[in-house]
């Protein structure tokens, strides 16, 4: 799951983002407007945290509001100082899911980023269920059948993605995008990402799961049990 962090305070920052990379996600981060403004409109993420004030000439707010034109169901968490009461309340009206109030304890963070991802993708269940895949993202621990199946970080990230985005194709920059974080732009050459791909499909083969894996020739892959 990938996640933008606009946040102006170093120290924070820096303490955010190692805690959520800890926790697995992949964590872009942004600490002015133009900055925030630019990845929020040109890469895809799972959830946005924002900070309300910025430097660079606008505020959080504004990073919300030209997203949501663009992209009405991003998950936004407004992370804000306690007094900025009318800021929380616009945030919220532009479509902001939630917002935490200054200082915060990281794993409420981490809670509610978890609660908003389920609300999402999945229903709001905790366990993400695919025919005879279990996906417990809490534990990030996948079993087939009730039986553990290991996956490297990089193949449970995949499948996930997969899992989020059921009977969709998605195109491979998308999918490096997810994997790799924003440096994937200046990549050429999507070979890691098949061989990542071939080896979560083999290991679901090889734990009888149907082939939901389905190559999209030229432009991505689609997770399906729709023929
Ligand atoms: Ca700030």
């Amino acid at each position: 799951m990938k996640i933008l962090l606009i946040e102006d305070e170093p120290d924070l920052a820096a303490t955010v983002r190692d805690f959520l990379r800890g926790e697995g996600y992949l964590v872009e981060h942004a600490a002015d407007f133009p900055t925030a403004d630019e990845k929020a409109s040109v890469y895809e993420y799972d959830c946005l945290i924002v900070d309300i004030n910025l430097p660079g000439g606008g505020s959080g707010i504004d990073v919300i509001r030209n997203l949501k034109k663009k992209r009405p169901w991003a998950a936004v968490i407004i992370v804000s100082a306690r007094n900025a009461f009318n800021d929380r309340i616009v945030g919220l009206d532009l479509g902001a899911d939630d917002y935490l109030t200054k200082p915060f304890y990281l794993p409420e963070l981490n809670a509610r980023i978890k609660a908003l991802l389920r609300r999402r993708h999945f229903g709001g269940n905790n366990d993400i269920i695919f025919n005879e895949i279990r996906v417990n993202p809490n534990e990030r621990n996948v079993s087939v059948s009730d039986v553990p199946l290991d996956l490297t970080p990089k193949e449970y990230d995949l499948l996930l993605y997969f899992l989020a985005n059921p009977n969709r194709v998605l195109r491979r920059e998308i999918i490096a995008e997810h994997l790799l974080g924003d440096d994937a732009d200046q990549m050429d050459d999507f070979n890691f990402i098949y061989s990542h791909v071939k080896n979560l499909r083999k290991k679901l083969l090889d734990r009888g799961c149907g082939d939901y894996l389905r190559a999209v020739y030229g432009i991505g892959y689609k997770f399906t049990d729709k023929t």
